[in-house]
């Protein structure tokens, strides 16, 4: 079976004054049908420019997006609008998403409008049973946005993003915004709804902890750059790149005896619009060698599903820390 999305050399430049930002630089992934991957990193990574160059919400400046055996970046507007069915997304703050003077009704029925699903009967029928499916009383239809707590528009926001039965969704720090105990019904209410309806989930968030809840496979960000990706179980107990080993060191084992003395990193992420040379965490990175400096380290895979862009990881060089 071929991955129902496959990413391929994506980047995304912006100009910024006379300096360009490459906010995504030559990403690359796939992500089988029914499997999550998570893309993690500190803010300004790319990630979320990453989720939304996929969905051609912005424009990628290059590279290949494969979905559906078909060429998004390649697809004309009207294609492309027609595929948006099976594609959909949810937001940080589902508040900022949702018109305030549509019903919740009218909100879950506009995805089917504007897809010219189903008629009348049958729309309103889908509501109450996409409502139902994220655990709002189907009623609800007729209330307004501000009528809901942070953890209920998600689950609308959840709601409007299922109800064209997509294959793909996209959920940018969907849980960032709601408090602890919100985020596990959150997690676990999207969770079973891959499971009943087959999603495909590419889910980007800051939080090392949702990340590892939710994915089968992971990639770390840092300024445009995927810097590790693999399984996740693997990524979290074996972290080859010093970004990942900081990023991991600083939340809570689930075991403590597996513990991890706290890496704290020098300095905080340089500017995007003139990034470190080499690699660009070598002014932030504990093992930091000549070369760093100079060259960008490629992708070499470590395990058959485990890749590392880190000097340290390539076997032919034996260098040692300056
Ligand atoms: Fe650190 Fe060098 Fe590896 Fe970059 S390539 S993470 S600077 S050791
Ligand atoms: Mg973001």
């Amino acid at each position: 079976l071929p991955p129902l999305l496959e990413v391929h050399g994506l980047k995304k430049y912006f100009a910024s004054g006379s300096s360009t930002v490459k906010a995504v630089d030559d990403v690359s992934f796939s992500l089988a049908e029914g499997q999550t991957l998570g893309l993690v990193g500190e803010s300004g990574c790319g990630k979320s420019t990453t989720g939304r160059s996929v969905l051609r919400l912005i424009e990628p400046s290059e590279g290949s997006v494969r979905f559906m055996g078909q060429e998004l970046t390649l697809l004309p507007e009207g294609q492309l609008r027609a595929m948006r069915r099976h594609m959909q997304m949810v937001f940080q703050d589902p508040y900022a998403s949702l018109n305030p003077r549509m019903t919740i009704g009218e909100v879950l029925e506009e995805p089917l409008i504007v897809h010219k699903l189903h008629d009348r009967a049958t729309r309103k029928r889908g509501v109450a049973e996409a409502l139902d499916m994220v655990g709002l009383n189907p009623a609800y239809a007729a209330r307004h946005p501000h009528e809901f707590s942070g953890g209920q528009r998600q689950r609308v926001g959840i709601a409007r993003a299922i109800i064209t039965r997509p294959k793909l969704v996209v959920a940018d720090e969907a849980v960032s915004a709601l408090d602890v105990s919100i985020q596990a019904q959150i997690l676990n209410l999207l969770r079973e709804l891959q499971q009943e309806l087959g999603l495909t989930y590419l889910f980007v968030s800051h939080d090392l902890a949702v990340i590892r809840h939710v994915s089968d496979t992971i990639g770390v960000m840092y300024l445009g750059r995927m810097v590790e990706s693999g399984r996740c179980e693997e990524v979290y107990t074996q972290p080859r790149h010093p970004y990942t080993q900081a990023l991991l060191s600083a939340i809570p084992r689930e075991h403590p005896r597996q513990h991890r003395e706290r890496i704290i990193l020098q300095g905080s992420i340089p500017n995007p619009a003139a990034p470190p040379s080499g690699c660009h965490f070598h002014p932030r990175c504990p093992s930091c060698m000549e070369i760093c400096k100079t060259e960008a380290p490629a992708a070499v895979k470590v395990s058959a599903t485990h890749t590392v862009a880190c000097h340290l990881s390539r076997p032919e060089l034996k260098l040692h820390p300056t």
